[in-house]
């Protein structure tokens, strides 16, 4: 990558203080991602921090905000002020009041409030305004986690070419969970902005995905989600941590003589040392530990002098009263179990509200035989990784709690369900008396992995995978229709004597409904075609996958041909009736009809569509998931049937659709492509069916994919809106050349009435012959 990295968080990686003496004061914050980073911010590559300067703005004097600025400029960071209002609403209130108990699955602690949600809007809009201040051409952006969850899509408003990561360090909840957020499409879509989304676990990715799915009704496949003109892939990328780092401290003559002292001072020589060491977080099940530790020494009161729980419970979110309450609740919890069984000489846990430094913490590691880490729910956990790299090919059993999502990588240490009492108080019997060798096997498996997948390799990883993604779309992406595209368009379409105009309906001309009757055309649109379908030069069809019936109440009285059932049918206007493109039978449809009934029974909100000459299974209305499901089972089951026939079993837009192979949009658009006196051919259309328009057309034909994602088309257009302001564009050229004389320019026969002309010639025209079309270069 050649780009900058800017790199947006809610804190800096710098902590500042303003000194009595109006100077400013830095440090540097230690965590997984500021290691993971390291190396960028070692000069290895142009970066840029941008996070919140957690420092009251009012009281700084505009040069103490400019000498702010400029420090942190050499540090490689841009703060964001925020006032105090927008900061409590913003953090306090939306952050950790709403999204992260509800992300954690505490539901009922999750407070949503609307005036937080406001503030939480304004200051992501404030992340924006600084990242687009600070842009560069070129540069990379990865955005951080659950406070800045809108950022990706308002950036991508602004830069819309830009290659946008983000990254959520804690849970995705279950759809059940999630969908009781307030704001959960603005959330949804807020991440959708980014080109590549990442999560510490496959899980997260899934249940992102069937939120994205069910709430915003987009597709997915294979963790891309397709929007409307572009797509968003979700991806695991679990986080580690800087395993020669700790490994290092840990050896170093300082921290071992630490942990000598430190386990001297815990009772008499062989008393067993559990260690615990969490922020204060509900999330972290800290008096369920608790409970199942007064549980063991009730059970095994063989330990009762034998063991010390060493608890530390790092101060967060004070002002947040569920903190407030938690806190109160396990000193009681400490103080009633230390009062139960503790003895001149012992008491049974060692307890500490405070932080310690990264020696200490790395003593404690290195002391202590057995490491609990038994969290509710924790989107990675770094703390038990950091207690395997401190102990460095050695012994210690590390318990660790299966909602902890470091527990899909740790699979050797000791798994809990930490709901379960007694098979924590198990767990810790287990590791207590668990021999050394098996401790130590255990062990070098995990620490292998750690070794490995460093915090360092989980950034490069990450950034790989978004240089590839956003590669993969620039070519995966036809070129954009824009202006100067458009312009040629339209020059060439007054220029040409005779033009083709082959228009697809749903999602091209209209956009999608879940009614699909509701997606009747308006009148802005029957104008539209009538205007282009009246000149006389120009020959307009509207190809679609809908009924005869259908298009025909809607289109009968508009000058333009019809072709119906995705290629099956042609409308003889003249005659007032339907012709076969291609001449087919239905006796398929008796072996076919009621297989797919079943799978219509089975699958709640499904229906089964019967055409003239195809059966289509639409699940649109369907839990996405489950009607995935069955339309490859339904596929599965139709082989046999589909080969004995010479059927084709498509999927299109959550439709599965069964017809005679060899019908299609492609064959039918033939019986205009064969026309040699065309010199201007349009053909625009949205999904899979229209491929095989675009793949028949003449190489020099305008081929336009609405939308996103890998297409023959030549060109794209976002939105059926766009393609409408681009016939509206045609009408008024067809309007100009009709003012002119038109002596030169033959009145064409209706498209039915040259059918049956360009049937003959569609079957009998060489594979290579093509039409010369004027303007653009593929
Ligand atoms: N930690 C710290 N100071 C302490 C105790 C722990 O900085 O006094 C660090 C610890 O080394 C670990 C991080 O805090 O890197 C906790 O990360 P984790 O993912 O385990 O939990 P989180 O607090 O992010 O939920």
């Amino acid at each position: 990558m050649d780009g900058r990295l800017v790199i947006v968080s809610n804190r800096l990686p710098q902590s500042i203080t303003k000194n009595r003496d109006n100077t400013f004061g830095f440090s540097a914050s230690s965590g997984g991602l500021v290691t993971g980073l390291k190396p960028f911010f070692n000069d290895e590559r142009a970066c840029l921090w941008i996070g919140w300067a957690d420092i009251d703005p009012t009281a700084l004097e505009p040069a103490d905000k400019s000498e702010l600025e400029a420090q942190l400029a050499k540090r490689k960071c841009a703060p964001v002020f925020l006032d105090a209002d927008d900061a409590a609403g913003y953090y306090e209130g939306l952050s950790n009041s709403a999204i992260w108990p509800l992300f954690h699955s505490f539901p009922q602690i999750a407070r949503f409030d609307d005036e937080d949600w406001q503030a939480y809007v304004r200051v992501n809009e404030r992340f924006c305004e600084e990242i687009v201040r600070r842009a560069q051409p070129g540069d990379v952006f990865w955005i951080h986690d659950y406070h800045l969850m809108l950022v990706p899509q308002l950036l991508r408003k602004r830069l819309p070419g830009a290659s946008i990561g983000f990254f959520l360090h804690i849970p995705f909840p279950s759809f059940e969970t999630y969908r009781m957020v307030p704001w959960r499409n603005e959330l949804l879509a807020g991440v959708l902005g980014a080109d590549l989304i990442g999560f510490h676990t496959y899980d997260y990715a899934r249940y992102f995905l069937e939120s994205c799915t069910r709430i915003l009704g987009v597709e997915e496949e294979q963790g891309t989600v397709r929007l409307q003109n572009r797509t968003a892939t979700c991806d695991a990328f679990p986080m580690g941590i800087d395993y020669d780092d700790f490994a290092a401290t840990a050896n170093s003559d300082t921290v071992r003589s630490l942990a000598e002292d430190f386990r001297r001072d815990h009772g008499r020589t062989g008393c067993k040392l559990m260690l615990s060491v969490e922020r204060l977080d509900y999330s972290k099940g800290i008096p369920d530990r608790l409970h199942a530790y007064d549980a063991l020494l009730e059970q095994h009161p063989e330990w009762i002098g034998q063991v010390v729980l060493v608890l530390v419970t790092v101060p967060s979110r004070e002002g947040v009263g569920s903190y407030q309450k938690l806190k109160k609740d396990i000193d009681m919890l400490v103080g009633l179990i230390n009062g139960k069984y503790a003895t001149p000489a012992w008491a049974p846990i060692d307890y500490y509200y405070r932080s310690v430094s990264h020696d200490m913490l790395c003593s404690m590691y290195r002391a202590s035989d057995i490491m609990l880490v038994t969290p509710l729910r924790d989107g990675m956990n770094l703390v038990c990784k950091e207690y395997l790299a401190a102990r460095d090919g050695e012994d210690g059993v590390l318990i660790l709690s299966e909602l902890a999502g470091a527990s899909f990588e740790l699979t050797d240490a000791v798994i809990v369900n930490p709901f379960n009492l007694q098979e924590l108080v198990d767990a810790m019997q287990c590791a207590l008396t668990m021999p050394k060798a098996e401790q130590g096997r255990r062990n070098a498996a995990m620490q292998k992995r750690l070794k490995r997948y460093t915090s360092q390799k989980w950034a490069a990883e990450f950034l790989d995978g978004l240089e590839q993604t956003h590669m993969q779309r620039e070519d995966e992406r036809a070129q954009k229709l824009d202006e100067s595209a458009g312009g040629t368009l339209v020059d060439a379409y007054k220029t040409a004597g005779k033009r083709a105009i082959l228009l697809d309906y749903d999602g091209t001309l209209v956009s999608f409904s879940n009614e699909p009757k509701d997606a009747a055309p308006d009148a802005e649109l029957l104008a539209l075609l009538k205007g282009l379908g009246s000149d006389p030069s120009t020959d307009v069809c509207v190809i679609s996958g809908r009924d005869k019936t259908t298009l025909e109440s809607w289109f009968g009285s508009v000058p333009v041909g019809l072709v119906a059932e995705h290629g099956a049918l042609m409308y003889d206007r003249p005659a007032r009736t339907w012709m076969q493109t291609a001449p087919f039978d239905d006796r398929w449809k008796r072996a076919v009809r009621p297989l797919m009934e079943a799978f219509t029974d089975r699958t709640p909100a499904s229906s089964l569509e019967e055409k003239e000459c195809s059966l289509v299974w639409h699940y649109r209305k369907c839990d996405d998931s489950l009607a995935r499901r069955r339309a490859v089972e339904m596929k599965n089951a139709l082989s046999r049937i589909a080969e004995e026939h010479d059927l084709a079993v498509m999927a299109g837009s959550k439709i599965v659709e069964v017809k005679p192979n060899g019908v299609d949009k492609g064959s039918a658009a033939n019986l205009w492509f064969c026309d040699m006196s065309f010199d201007f051919i349009l053909t625009i259309g949205d999904d899979r069916t229209d491929e095989d328009m675009f793949a028949a057309a003449p190489e020099e034909a305008w081929t336009v994919k609405v939308g996103c994602g890998p297409t023959k088309a030549r060109f794209a257009l976002g939105s059926p809106s766009e393609v409408r302001e681009l016939l509206t564009a045609l009408v008024s050229q067809a309007e100009d050349v009709s003012d002119a004389p038109s002596e030169n320019v033959p009145r064409r026969q209706s498209v039915a009435q040259g059918a049956p002309h360009r049937q003959a010639r569609a079957k009998n025209a060489p594979a290579t012959e093509k039409t010369s079309i004027q303007g653009g270069t593929r």
